[in-house]
C-alpha cells in the first residue's frame, strides 16, 4: 500500500517527534501526489524516516493531524479501539458515567470531542478528516454502548477555520435529559441543549477543591452557567451563594438544578458580570469567596492585548467586592493565554486595588481532559486560587 508523503523541512521535525501532532503548512517540503481533504498521509523527516500518519488537510493552516506512529486505517475497528482506550481511562477515574469521553489529540482521535452522560453522548467534530468519518464515529459509540441518543454539538468557531458547517442535531433518539451525581450534587443535564458540548466536566476537581472552603462563607459564583461551583459551594455549607450568568437559559437550568438538591442558600441572578459588578461595588456588598469563571477572551493570537486588558478589569473588580482575607478561585478557559501572562495580570490588578495575593492552589482541567506532554494547546484550563489580603 502507498501512501502520499508529507515530507518535512530539516528541524521542523522536531516538535512532531517529541508527540506534537500536528504539522503546519509552512513546515512541509515536499509533497508526492495529490491528497485530498481528509485522505491520510505518511509523514516523513527530512531524511525520509516516517515520523507517522495522519489525516491531510490542504485548506488549512494545519496540514496533518497525526494519529499513529505505526500505519493503521482510520476503519470502524480503529475507532471502536481507541474510543475503548479512552474509555478504560475514564472507568478508572470517575464512578459514574458522565465524562468527556474523547479529548481529541489527546486521544489519539484528533478533531473529536465526545462527551458521555449514562446513555446519551454528544460529538463534535472539529476537523474535516473526523467529519468525513462521523458515520463510523456514531456507529463505533452505538457498538460500545447501548446508547439511547446520540447528539450532534458541531457548533464550535474552529470548525468555521476547518470550512465546515455549524450543526445542532439529533443522529438518534430523542432529546432526553440525564441526572448527573457529581459527590453528591445533582445536575441535570440536558446535553443537545447544554452549553458547548452539553456541561462543563473540566472543572470538577476544581469545584470539589472549592467545597473545602466554602464554609460559612458569602459565596459569589460569577459566570455560574448551571451552577457547577454554586451548588457545590451551597451543599458544602456556605452561608449564601449568589450565582450571576448572563444566559437565561442557563440560569432557568441552575434554579431547576436549586430545587433538585433542596437548597435554600443559593439566589440567581441573570445579569451581565460587568453591570454586576459595577452594582455590587457601588452598595459595598462583600464576598468572602469569589469564583470567577469566564468564557474565552481569546479567537486567536491577535486577541491576546484585549483579553490581557479585559482580565485585568475584571480582577480589579474583584478585587473590589471581595472581603479581607476572602478567597478569589478564577479561571481561564482563553488558549492564547498562558497560565505565566494570567497569573501576572492578576498580580498587577492586585499591586493596583492595593491587595497582596497568596497563591494557594494551581490547577486545570480535570483527568477526562488529559493533556499531551508535547502539546501545550492541550492544557487550556488555567485555575488559580489565591488568599485576598
Ligand atoms: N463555572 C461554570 C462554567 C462557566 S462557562 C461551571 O462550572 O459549570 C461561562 C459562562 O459565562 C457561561 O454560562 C456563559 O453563559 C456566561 N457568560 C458569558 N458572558 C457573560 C457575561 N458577559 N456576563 C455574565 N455571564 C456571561
Amino acid at each position: 500500500m502507498t501512501l502520499p508523503i508529507v515530507r518535512l523541512k530539516p528541524k521542523e521535525e522536531n516538535r512532531v517527534m517529541t508527540g506534537h501532532p500536528w504539522v503546519f503548512s509552512n513546515e512541509i517540503t515536499e509533497i508526492s501526489g495529490t491528497p485530498k481533504t481528509g485522505e491520510v498521509v505518511e509523514v516523513k523527516d527530512h531524511k525520509a524516516r516516517t515520523i507517522g500518519f495522519g489525516f491531510y488537510n490542504p485548506n488549512t493552516l494545519i496540514s496533518v493531524r497525526i494519529f499513529a506512529r505505526e500505519y493503521v486505517e482510520p476503519d470502524q475497528s480503529f475507532f471502536t479501539d481507541r474510543i475503548q482506550r479512552a474509555l478504560s481511562l475514564r472507568e478508572r477515574l470517575f464512578p459514574n458515567p458522565f465524562y468527556r469521553l474523547v479529548y481529541g489529540e489527546s486521544d489519539f482521535l484528533p478533531g473529536l470531542i465526545v462527551d458521555r452522560f449514562d446513555l446519551l453522548f454528544t460529538v463534535q467534530m472539529l476537523s474535516a478528516a473526523m467529519e468525513m468519518r462521523k458515520d463510523l464515529i456514531y456507529q463505533s459509540i452505538r457498538d460500545l454502548f447501548s446508547a439511547e441518543a446520540i447528539y450532534e454539538r458541531d457548533e464550535a468557531h474552529a470548525r468555521v477555520i476547518e470550512g465546515l458547517p455549524q450543526v445542532k442535531a439529533i443522529v438518534f433518539g430523542t432529546e432526553k435529559t440525564a441526572d448527573y451525581d457529581e459527590e453528591g450534587v445533582t445536575f441535570r443535564i440536558n446535553p443537545l441543549k447544554g452549553q458547548k458540548t452539553g456541561f462543563y466536566f473540566d472543572q470538577r476537581m476544581n469545584r470539589l477543591f472549592a467545597r473545602r472552603i466554602a464554609a460559612k462563607a458569602r459565596a459569589l459564583d460569577l459566570f455560574s452557567n448551571e451552577g457547577g461551583f454554586a451548588l457545590n459551594l451551597a451543599i458544602a455549607g456556605a452561608e449564601s451563594v449568589v450565582a450571576v450568568d448572563s444566559s437565561p437559559a442557563a440560569i432557568e437550568n441552575l434554579n431547576c438544578n436549586i430545587q433538585l438538591n433542596h437548597l435554600d442558600n443559593v439566589k440567581s441572578v441573570v445579569e451581565d458580570a460587568e453591570s454586576f459588578l459595577g452594582k455590587s461595588s457601588s452598595m459595598d456588598e462583600k464576598f468572602d469567596l469569589i469564583v470567577c469563571d469566564p468564557p474565552s477572551f481569546t479567537r486567536n493570537r491577535k486577541s491576546v492585548p484585549t483579553a490581557k486588558a479585559g482580565y485585568g478589569r475584571l480582577h480589579e473588580s474583584l478585587f473590589r467586592i471581595l472581603a479581607e482575607g476572602g478567597i478569589l478561585l478564577t479561571s481561564s478557559c482563553s488558549h492564547h493565554i498562558f497560565r505565566e501572562t494570567f497569573e501576572e495580570v492578576i498580580q498587577k490588578s492586585a499591586r493596583k486595588s492595593g491587595r497582596s495575593l497568596q497563591l494557594l492552589k494551581r490547577g486545570g482541567a480535570s483527568p477526562d481532559h488529559p493533556v499531551l506532554p508535547g502539546m501545550p494547546e492541550t492544557e487550556y484550563l488555567k485555575f488559580v486560587a489565591y488568599r485576598v489580603l
